[in-house]
């Protein structure tokens, strides 16, 4: 990414894709934005502009990314608000479903005492950001005419200490209690600064007693965070929901529409695999999308299940699970054990086709996705219990009988092949 132009009040920053764009925005939009303003001596834009990689820099850039409704109206520009963190932009899964509908309730009811302070807890990178920004955005957009603005605990307290220093604490507080909508993102870290939750249950109490809207966010439970009590109880008084971890089917979800913003076509294996071994984060999630694109055009090759392996081992740099089909194991089967795949399929109860088609179905169970049910169903329309059955035989064999477990251990490596070689 570099910076090309300067022109009057506006900053151009040339980016050479949306992943940039969006890593940029929401790493340092705020930053540069604040540090040119005091370098400039005065407010200034930054315009983002896409530019697509090895195009000749005389060409015409793409123009904004952002379409111009997006931009951020000038009545809003203290706002804080990011744009791209949107409802629409927010993948739902169970995880997350109650913060969200609660997010959504809040902007689109006229009583602002309902859920009062809207509380959103939940462990790193699950969306908590993401969701706090929605809501800002989505309030703007109902209410054009009031004032929001989203502010992160370290920044409110940055800003205490600043006007403090500067004896203007009087504007201070003039500043953060003339909102309409109150974002604090990551409460937690007004631990241990006891002046500053002062002066923030005075600004809370103030906003809450004319009906002000108070949106925050922890990394832990508001009891656990270990502020003063006071604070704590009024946290508390309105509505607390959590995040959690989102489940295999939500963080699919969340890459193929990440995928689908870049505007970068990922085979749907890659996604499984990125989904199946990266759990608990969608940070993380994200981190290993933008890499795996970096790395494709960096080295101009295919984005496959070998260079999402080696971006993997890079990340965590840990043995990562393997992403195989039924189909595959069922060949490997047939191969290693010698016997044809009609009879891994069919009905035979010939011991060596039974041992077979269970220790296919054991690896199913292990290396893939796939339910009880929908492994039964692969395997010749059998019930999930006969594939329950199969997996405790399997188990049991491999503990008793070395030779088999050797075997079995063997024919897992055949069936991962080269991602669990490499
Ligand atoms: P937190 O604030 O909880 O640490 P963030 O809101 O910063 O997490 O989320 C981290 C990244 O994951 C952001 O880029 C965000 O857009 C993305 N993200 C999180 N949850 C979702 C979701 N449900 N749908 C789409 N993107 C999400
Ligand atoms: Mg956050």
């Amino acid at each position: 990414m570099k910076q090309l132009s300067e022109a009057q009040d506006i900053l151009t920053i040339k980016v050479p894709n949306q992943f940039f764009y969006d890593w940029m925005r929401s790493h340092y939009g705020e930053i540069i934005q604040s540090t040119l303003a005091e370098v400039s001596g005065r407010p200034m834009r930054i315009e983002y502009s896409i530019v697509l990689e090895d195009q000749p820099s005389a060409n015409q850039p793409e123009p904004f990314f952002e379409k111009p409704e997006q931009r951020i109206r000038p009545g809003h520009l203290e706002s804080n608000l990011n744009e791209q963190f949107t409802f629409n932009n927010f993948v739902e899964g169970p995880n997350n479903q109650f913060a969200k509908a609660a997010a959504e309730a809040v902007v689109n009811s006229n009583d602002n005492n309902l859920y009062n302070p809207l509380l959103v807890y939940g462990g790193v990178g699950l969306g908590k950001t993401h969701l706090l920004h929605a809501i800002g955005n989505a309030y703007c957009q109902f209410n054009p005419q009031k004032r929001v603005l989203y502010i992160s605990s370290e920044k409110f307290t940055l800003d205490f200490i600043t006007s403090i220093r500067e004896n203007k604490a009087g504007l201070f507080s003039l500043r953060y209690r003339k909102v309409d909508l109150l974002i604090v993102d990551d409460v937690q870290f007004f631990k241990k600064k006891e002046r500053t939750q002062e002066e923030f249950f005075h600004t809370f109490n103030e906003l809450h007693m004319n009906g002000k809207r108070i949106i925050l966010s922890t990394d832990r439970p508001p009891g656990e965070i270990g502020l003063q009590k006071r604070l704590t109880s009024r946290f508390l008084a309105g509505l607390t929901v959590d995040i959690h971890s989102p489940d295999f089917e939500t963080r699919v979800a969340i890459l193929r529409q990440k995928s689908e913003e870049s505007g970068i076509e990922i085979p749907y294996d890659v996604v499984e695999y990125l989904a199946t071994n990266i759990e608990s984060n969608i940070r993380e999630l994200q981190g290993a999308l933008i890499r795996l694109l970096a790395y494709s055009s960096l080295a101009k090759s295919d984005i496959n299940l070998e260079l999402a392996h080696k971006v993997l081992m890079d990340i965590t740099g840990k043995m990562t699970k393997p992403i195989v089909s039924m189909e595959d194991i069922i060949n490997q089967a047939s191969e290693s054990f010698g016997i044809k795949k009609d009879d891994i399929y069919g009905k035979g109860r010939k011991q060596e086709v039974v041992l077979a088609r269970q220790s296919a179905m054991y690896l199913s169970k292990e290396l893939t996705h796939n339910s009880l049910k929908s492994i039964g169903l692969f395997f010749g329309g059998r019930d999930h219990s006969t594939v329950i059955h199969a997996c405790k035989n399997i188990k049991k064999k491999m503990e008793t009988d070395d030779i088999f477990n050797a075997e079995i251990k063997a024919f897992t490596r055949r069936v991962s092949g080269p991602i669990l070689r490499a």
